[in-house]
């Protein structure tokens, strides 16, 4: 047994931006009954501020018969993760040259050559330093931050606003695709996994 989670990641919100946003979206989905007003002690490390799923929480799924928990929205500075395993890939948003980040002969195991850099720009990027963030392509030698990069499978989402919808069944894709334009059209990464 564990816990299910998917994450709705805004990865263009900024750090202002967030708290407004994700009020805007609660309302949305108390309005349309898929979450319930009352925050409460719904869901994992929620520290009581998740919202229960309401009376219409089946709109938002496709299978509404199993046993659910609520959402969570993260406002802050988070890298939003699938919670178990490592990234095996990532590509360089300049050139899409693709990085390995696992041994080839042991794919569980990270390369620790390959995936060092990426380890020191993710810090850097909790920390909020800019500079920090940057890694260099070994294809192009361009460097970009570490929140540009994309991540197979989107196993990483970096941003300043994310909601998570725990041990729902699969979100339903016409409400996911909802986000984006009540975000004022920012663009969103789904990301989901097991704890
Ligand atoms: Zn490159």
């Amino acid at each position: 047994m564990g816990d299910y989670f998917q994450t709705i990641v805004d990865v263009d919100a900024t750090a202002e931006d967030a708290a407004r946003l994700g009020a805007k979206v609660v309302a949305w989905l108390v309005a349309e009954g898929i979450v319930e007003a009352e925050p409460s002690n719904c869901v994992l490390d929620g520290d009581g501020r998740g919202h229960a799923a309401g009376p219409r929480y089946g709109t938002a799924v496709h299978d509404d018969t199993y046993e659910n928990g609520g959402l969570y929205v993260h406002v802050g500075r988070t890298m939003f993760d699938s919670g178990q395993g490592h990234p095996e890939a990532v590509t360089c948003p300049h050139c899409s040259a693709r990085t390995e980040l696992t041994l080839a002969d042991q794919p569980w195991e990270p390369d620790d050559e390959a995936w060092g850099p990426f380890r020191g720009a993710i810090r850097g990027w909790d920390e909020g330093d800019a500079e920090a963030t940057k890694v260099g392509c070994r294809s192009c030698g361009r460097a970009a931050p570490v929140d540009r990069w994309r991540w197979k499978d989107d196993f990483f989402a970096f941003g300043h606003l994310g909601f998570t919808f725990w041990n729902w069944t699969n979100l339903r894709d016409a409400f996911v695709a909802e986000f984006s334009p009540r975000l004022g059209g920012h663009r969103t990464v789904e990301l989901g996994g097991k704890l």
